[in-house]
């Protein structure tokens, strides 16, 4: 007989090493933080936007290339 509910639990999640400095280059290892206010404005994905690192979310946002300020969180240091 098997009984697969007294199975041990191995899906916890593994925790993401994290960098201040570093983007991580894996696609599902940074949150998506959406686009910059300006961006959100001209309300079209644009072809030049950037992506930007912001330290404090740990994620990425995207804006121009001029921009510095994280819409989440209003962190300028990247
Ligand atoms: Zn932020």
């Amino acid at each position: 007989m098997s009984d697969d509910s007294n199975r041990p639990r191995r899906d916890k999640p593994v925790p993401f090493p994290q960098s201040r400095t570093t983007p991580p280059r894996s696609p599902e290892g940074f949150r998506d933080l959406g686009l910059s206010r300006l961006a959100r404005e001209v309300g079209m994905v644009q072809p030049n936007l950037k992506g930007h690192w912001c330290s404090r979310c740990r994620g990425i946002w995207f804006g121009f290339v001029g921009e510095v300020e994280c819409p989440v969180c209003g962190n300028r240091r990247g």
